[in-house]
C-alpha cells in the first residue's frame, strides 16, 4: 500500500465504534487472512515501514494528544511512547528475518530418513485492547509484532485516553493495508461486542477485573489470551543502597506520568536507619525534578480523570505526610507524595496505587523485606537497590515477579530481548522483541518423511523379531 499524499481524512468503515458490525468485521479480515497475504514477509516489512512512518510523519500530533490526555510533557511523551515504539519497530524489522526461518528438530532413528523442525506461522486475526496511561505505546507496541508475525488485527484503543484514541483511528488507515488492520474506538459496549468474536488470540493490558472479563469471554471460543495487568510493584532498598542515585531512580520511576505507570514502584520496603537518610534525598531530587510548587511544572503529569484522581487523593489519608500531598480534583492534580507510618489494611496497602503517592515501609530488620513480599501477589515489577550482589541474588531467587531490576527501576523496558509480563495476578504470557513475535505466531511441529525407505516395525503384523528390534531402536 502506498503511503498518502494528502491530509484528508480517509473514511474506512473499519475505523469506528459507530454502528459497529463485530462480526462482519472480523470476517472481512479473516477472509483476507485466508488469502496468505498477511505471511508475506515483503507485506510484512512494508507495514512495520508504514507503522513507522505514521509515527514520525505525525510526531508532533502524537505529543500535543498526548498532553492533552495526560499532561505528558512531550520530551516524556518522545521518550516512553514515541520512541519506544519506533525502537520496537527497528528492532523487529532487523531481526525478522531470524525469527521466521524454520528452526531445526532432531529425527528420532524410527523416522529416518526424515528431517523435523518447527515452523512459525501467523495466528490469524487478533484482537489487541490498550489502556490510557501509555496510550500509544500500549496499543501499537503489541501491534509490532502482531505484524512481524503476519496477523491481521483489530485495535481498541482506551476511552480514557480521548485525544490519543482519536488520532490513532484517524491515521491508522491511512498508512497501514486497511483490509489487515483496523481500530475500533469506544468504551465498554464496543469491547464487548468484540469480545463476542471469535480472534485467534487477544492481548490485553489493563485491570485484573477487566482481564478477567476478557478471558472468560476467550475461554468461550478457546481463545489463548496475552494479559498484561498491575498490582503493587515493591521496591527493596537496602541498607548498603547507593541513597544519592536509589533516589533519582525512585523518584523518576515513582513520579513519572503522575505515577501511572504500571510498572512503577508502588510501595518502599527499607529499615528506619535507611528510611532516615532515603526519604530526605527523595524529597530533594523531586524539587529539582519538579520544582516547590510541581502543579506548576510543565513536565509534570495530571491523573486522567477525575473519578481516579479523587481514588489516588483519598490515599493521602492513609498515612502520615512525610512531603507533597496537595490535591486539586477539579484539575486531576495530585503532588508528588511521600507517606510514612501507614497500615497495612488501608487501602493504600490494599490496591494498586497507579498515581504518585508512594508509601514507604519501614522495617525492623532488612531480612523481613522478603517476608513481606512474599506473602502479597507476586508483582508486576520488583525493585532491589543494592551494592551487595549477594543480597541482589537472594531477592531475586526468592521473590516472583514478573520482571525485576537492580538498582533502578523500568529500565528493563528499554531491552527488546527481554520479555515483558507479570506472572500470577499481575498478568499472563509476555512480549517485546521475538517474546511478542512468539506470542503472535504458532510454532507448528513439522516432520518431513523420504519415501525411500519405510522401516516395518511399527505395522502389523506383529512379531517377536520386530518387538526385539523396536526395542534396540526406541
Ligand atoms: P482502561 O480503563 O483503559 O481499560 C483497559 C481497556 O479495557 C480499555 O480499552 C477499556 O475500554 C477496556 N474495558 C474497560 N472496562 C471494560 C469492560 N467492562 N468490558 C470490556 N472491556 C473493558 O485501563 P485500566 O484497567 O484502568 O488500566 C489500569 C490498569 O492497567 C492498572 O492495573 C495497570 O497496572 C494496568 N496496566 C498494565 C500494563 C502492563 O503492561 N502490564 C500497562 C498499563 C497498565
Amino acid at each position: 500500500m502506498e503511503a498518502p499524499t494528502t491530509d484528508s481524512p480517509v473514511t474506512s468503515p473499519l475505523n469506528a465504534g459507530d454502528g459497529l458490525d463485530a462480526a462482519a468485521l472480523v470476517a472481512g479480515l479473516r477472509t483476507y487472512f485466508r488469502s496468505g497475504t498477511t505471511a508475506d514477509l515483503n507485506w510484512r516489512r512494508q507495514q512495520l515501514g508504514q507503522l513507522r512512518r505514521m509515527i514520525l510523519d505525525n510526531e508532533s500530533r502524537f505529543l500535543q494528544a498526548l498532553e492533552k490526555d495526560l499532561h505528558k510533557a512531550p520530551q516524556e511523551g518522545f521518550l516512553t511512547e514515541v520512541a519506544g515504539v519506533c525502537g520496537d519497530i527497528d528492532h523487529a524489522l532487523k531481526h525478522l528475518k531470524k525469527w521466521v526461518r524454520p528452526r531445526r528438530a532432531s529425527t528420532p532413528i524410527v523416522a529416518q530418513p526424515g528431517k523435523s523442525y518447527i515452523l512459525p506461522e501467523p495466528l490469524g486475526v487478533v484482537l489487541i485492547i490498550g489502556a490510557w496511561n501509555y496510550p500509544l505505546q500500549l496499543l501499537l507496541s503489541p501491534l509490532v509484532p502482531a505484524i512481524a508475525a503476519g496477523n491481521c488485527a483489530v485495535l481498541k484503543p482506551s476511552e480514557l485516553a480521548p485525544a490519543t484514541s482519536k488520532l490513532v483511528a484517524e491515521l491508522l488507515p491511512r498508512y497501514l493495508d486497511n483490509d489487515a488492520f483496523a481500530c475500533v474506538e469506544g468504551a465498554v459496549p464496543e469491547t464487548t461486542a468484540l469480545l463476542e468474536q471469535r480472534w485467534d488470540h487477544i492481548l490485553y493490558t489493563g485491570g485484573g477485573q477487566v482481564g478477567k472479563i476478557v478471558m472468560t469471554a476467550a475461554a468461550r471460543h478457546l481463545t489463548p489470551v496475552t494479559l498484561e495487568l498491575g498490582g503493587k510493584s515493591p521496591c527493596i532498598v537496602a541498607d548498603d543502597a547507593n541513597i544519592e542515585v536509589a533516589a533519582r531512580r525512585i523518584a523518576w520511576g515513582k513520579f513519572t506520568n503522575a505515577g501511572q505507570t504500571c510498572i512503577a514502584p508502588d510501595y518502599l520496603l527499607c529499615t528506619r536507619a535507611t528510611a532516615e537518610r532515603l526519604l530526605p534525598e527523595i524529597e530533594k531530587v523531586v524539587r529539582e525534578m519538579f520544582g516547590a510548587d510541581p502543579r506548576t511544572s510543565s513536565d509534570y503529569g495530571r491523573i486522567v480523570n477525575r473519578r481516579h484522581a479523587e481514588r489516588v487523593a483519598a490515599y493521602i489519608a492513609d498515612g502520615e505526610v512525610f512531603f507533597g500531598g496537595e490535591v486539586d480534583v477539579e484539575n486531576r492534580y495530585v503532588a508528588p507524595t511521600l507517606l510514612r507510618n501507614v497500615g497495612l489494611e488501608t487501602a493504600v496497602m490494599q490496591e494498586e496505587i497507579f498515581g504518585p503517592v508512594l508509601p514507604v515501609i519501614e522495617l525492623d530488620e532488612f531480612s523481613q523485606a522478603e517476608q513481606f513480599v512474599n506473602e502479597r501477589d507476586k508483582p508486576l515489577a520488583l525493585y532491589v537497590f543494592t551494592q551487595n550482589e549477594a543480597t541482589a541474588d537472594r531477592i531475586l531467587a526468592r521473590c516472583s515477579s514478573g520482571n525485576a531490576c537492580i538498582n533502578d527501576c523500568m529500565m528493563f523496558m528499554a531491552a527488546h530481548d527481554l520479555p515483558f509480563g507479570g506472572v500470577g495476578p499481575s498478568g499472563i504470557g509476555a512480549y517485546h522483541g521475538e517474546h511478542g513475535f512468539r506470542t503472535f505466531s504458532h510454532y507448528k511441529a513439522v516432520m518431513k518423511r523420504s519415501n525411500i525407505f519405510d522401516l516395518d516395525l511399527r505395522y502389523a503384523p506383529f512379531s517377536a523379531r520386530k518387538f526385539k528390534l523396536l526395542r534396540l531402536l526406541r
